[in-house]
């Protein structure tokens, strides 16, 4: 029961490891690839495994009654373990329809109320606490097991069989984890996770001035699956297409945000495979995966899935609505018709030619952003600066305004209401605090402010981009 412990102390940890010579950091980064090795490739977990792949051939009715009988086992935990569901009616599933009695729980709800839907059964040295931003950047604090880290390294490992890719093959990962310390301006920017074969690469050092180093590492490295953020990703992209280079990849995983169609196709070109997308969050309520035929599967172990419309009710196939989930499989923190401030549609173009009657959904969620250019040619993403973000509790949003060549400011807003001064001066400190970290990631050369508004900058439709260029090109 290790893991619990490394990861509640992580951002202590990262003070240590950003002060450790990079050989030592490989050393390090497979302690802790080791530590996940262990719990993903346990065999329990290939025993999961075993069993998610036979549910691949489930029919839509053997769907519906493994969902209505987890729902009721669902319920049952949550009414008797959590005092935040102590007050919900108890409700007979005798349909999946049946669970419309109880209320949505709204993002607001589970902010304000994160202490008390954590289970009491699991004791706090199980629980391992991770932080999530949404798309208004206040952060909610989650709780998982290692039992769920291994099961939903199970599914992961499924749609790796999708693509007919065998558990532990090398892998090249951008994401969040900063794995090199912001003021290196030379290579390497990665590091070796030896257990786990895999070479984690920072997503915070992206620079025109490093795309030869990247595309120069990525060379060595072809043949490998890629996996990271589509923004990131895209990124790669562009530095490899802009230099007429292609370095083709066994095959590339996506996550973290939506794709946008361009940037689907410059990836698969820039790396000559295809691309397997999923989504998923932090709060381990729910995931859809992209299967060989390229459509979007719930995955109908992992969480039961409602999209409303604004008034509550499901929508018909093919017309967009709010995800609202009930998650199987997160005892430590259970979340019951979770609304998750993400849009999506249910697929009404038939069976999917894989075989599997999954049901089929599209997410369509837009978290907009633009891309951050310093004038020095580093670029980050917007899943660099949302890193920055994890740690806040107490802002009702974030966003990034890039307002002169080498000018930003932090705009955020409270969450407290008038009178709620300890919750101000709360927010006041986490703004500061992004300030500092936004500072140190760009450097001294830019000048970072921060500014605590009413409203963010929104855009047709409603949207809050994360980043907002002012900068003309
Ligand atoms: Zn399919």
């Amino acid at each position: 029961m290790l893991e619990p412990l490394v990861r509640n102390n992580l951002p202590r940890l990262q003070n240590y490891y950003d002060r450790t010579p990079a050989p030592a950091r490989h050393i390090l980064t497979s302690a802790r690839g080791w530590l996940l090795t262990r719990i993903r490739y346990s065999s329990q977990a290939r025993a999961y495994l075993r069993q998610l792949r036979r549910n691949e051939s489930w029919s839509a009715a053997q769907i519906r009654e493994y969902q209505r009988s987890a729902l009721r086992r669902t319920l049952d935990r949550a009414l008797h373990s959590t005092t935040f569901y102590a007050s919900y009616s108890r409700i007979e599933i005798r349909s999946l329809d049946d669970l419309r009695r109880l209320p949505i729980l709204t993002r607001d709800t589970a902010l304000a109320n994160q202490e008390r839907l954590l289970a009491q059964d699991v004791p706090p040295r199980e629980r391992i606490r991770a932080g999530t931003t949404g798309t208004t950047g206040a952060s909610l604090q989650v709780a998982y097991t290692e039992q769920l880290a291994r099961e939903n390294w199970a599914f992961l490992l499924r749609q790796w069989a999708w693509a007919e890719i065998s558990p532990r093959r090398p892998r090249i990962t951008f994401q969040g984890v900063r794995v090199v310390p912001a003021e290196r301006r030379d290579p390497p920017f990665w590091t070796y996770n030896l257990p786990e074969r895999q070479i984690l690469a920072s997503i915070f050092h992206l620079s025109e001035s490093t795309a030869g180093a990247y595309l120069e590492f990525l060379q060595r490295q072809r043949g490998k699956i890629i996996e990271g953020f589509p923004s990131v990703l895209g990124i790669l992209a562009d530095f490899a297409l802009a230099r007429g280079r292609q370095i083709p990849m066994r095959a590339v995983f996506t996550s973290g945000e939506p794709l946008y169609p361009s940037n689907r196709s410059k990836i698969e070109e820039a790396f000559g495979a295809r691309i397997f997308d999923s989504y998923g969050m932090t709060e381990y309520c729910g995931l859809i995966q992209e299967c060989e035929a390229g459509r979007m599967h719930l995955a109908p172990e992992y969480g039961y899935l409602e999209i409303l419309d604004d008034a509550g009710n499901p929508v018909a196939p093919g017309e967009e609505g709010h995800f609202v989930w009930t998650g199987f499989l997160n005892r430590a923190m259970p979340l019951i018709r979770y609304r998750i401030g993400d849009r999506g549609r249910w697929e009404d173009s038939g069976p999917c030619p894989c075989g599997r009657a999954f049901p089929q959904v599209v997410p369509t969620i837009t978290r907009e952003s633009d891309i951050l250019r310093c004038p020095d040619g580093r670029i980050f993403s917007p899943r660099a600066l949302n890193q920055l973000l994890k740690q806040a509790t107490a802002l009702r949003f974030c966003q990034f305004v890039h307002s002169g060549a080498d000018r930003v400011v932090v705009r955020a807003a409270t969450g407290a209401r008038t009178g709620e001064d300890s919750l101000h001066t709360r927010a006041m400190d986490e703004l500061m605090h992004i300030r500092a970290r936004v500072q140190h990631l760009l450097g001294d050369k830019m000048s970072v402010t921060a500014q605590l508004t009413a409203a963010p900058i929104s855009r047709p439709g409603g949207k809050i981009p994360l980043i907002v260029n002012q900068v003309p090109r």
